[in-house]
């Protein structure tokens, strides 16, 4: 939006030269338009010692502009769109330090809000393993000590990451603690790795170690198998898996004339 009550300096399209001190300004001006004194260039409107902040960042344009003491929106004809554009505002040195710094406080903050996030997810992730294992556990009393730890980290590492994950993490069900029971076992207590490195087909393979899948899926729902000899207790290291403000020309109807005369209109 360009308000009345803004100072506007306009960046000329034609060959301009400044009412008071009769300088030529070339063809790019950058003019301010005054009452009585017509266009002057930057100089001559004490607008020179502004710095030029061109649109895009709406945060540092908003805090820069609340801190200068004196500002203009820096306006240009667009003559495919045929209205002022905004290209940015002219402010004080001091108070863009000001917004930059504030801004750059933010980018902190802004910081310190996603590790606080992060550490909070890692937080739900750690509760989902334990009651994940917890219900190992409780479906599967046979289960070597320490498994279910193993085994609800992988599952948990398995679906971190998917957009599913929040539904997976409630899914307690029997089925997905037994389908992540399963693919343990599968995987480090046959040789279903073994086959699938020989080159079989998966579903070949998994129906080579089906039955041995199912007698330790059996045992380890029995809550006497740790008792029983002959089994493998424990498969390696228990690891816990890893664990523009584009200005629209509107109030410009007063300077019309003035524009038209300047040939800032393009
Ligand atoms: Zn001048």
């Amino acid at each position: 939006m360009i308000k009345d009550n803004e100072l506007k300096v306009f960046i000329s399209s034609r060959d301009s030269i400044c009412d008071e001190c009769k300088e030529n300004l070339g063809s790019k001006a950058w003019i301010f338009l005054s009452r009585d004194k017509g266009a002057l260039c930057l100089a001559c409107a004490d607008l020179d010692h502004l710095l030029f902040l061109p649109s895009g960042n709406a945060a540092l344009t908003l805090r820069s502009r609340k801190y200068s003491k004196l500002s203009a929106v820096v306006l240009k004809w667009s003559r495919a769109r045929k209205r002022y554009e905004r290209q940015g505002i002219l402010v004080e040195e001091e108070a863009l330090e000001k917004a930059e710094n504030e801004c750059l406080k933010d980018a902190d903050i802004r910081e310190r809000r996603r590790l606080r996030e992060a550490e909070r997810r890692e937080e739900t992730d750690k509760e989902y393993v334990q009651q994940f294992a917890a219900r190992i556990r409780e479906l599967y009393p046979g289960c070597p000590a320490g498994k279910e730890n193993e085994i609800a980290g992988h599952a948990c590492q398995k679906y971190s990451g998917r957009v599913g994950r929040c539904a997976a993490a409630k899914d307690l069900s029997g089925e997905a603690v037994e389908l992540a029971v399963r693919a343990h076992v599968r995987h480090a207590l046959t040789n279903y790795d073994e086959l699938l490195f020989s080159g079989i087909d998966r579903h070949e393979a998994r129906s080579l170690v089906r039955e041995k899948v199912d007698e330790i899926m059996c045992c380890w729902r029995s809550q006497s198998y740790s008792a029983k000899p002959g089994f493998p207790l424990s498969h390696g290291p228990d690891e816990i898996g890893a664990s523009t403000l584009s200005g629209r020309g509107e109030g410009m109807t007063r300077d019309a004339n003035n524009l038209l005369r300047y040939g800032i209109t393009g």
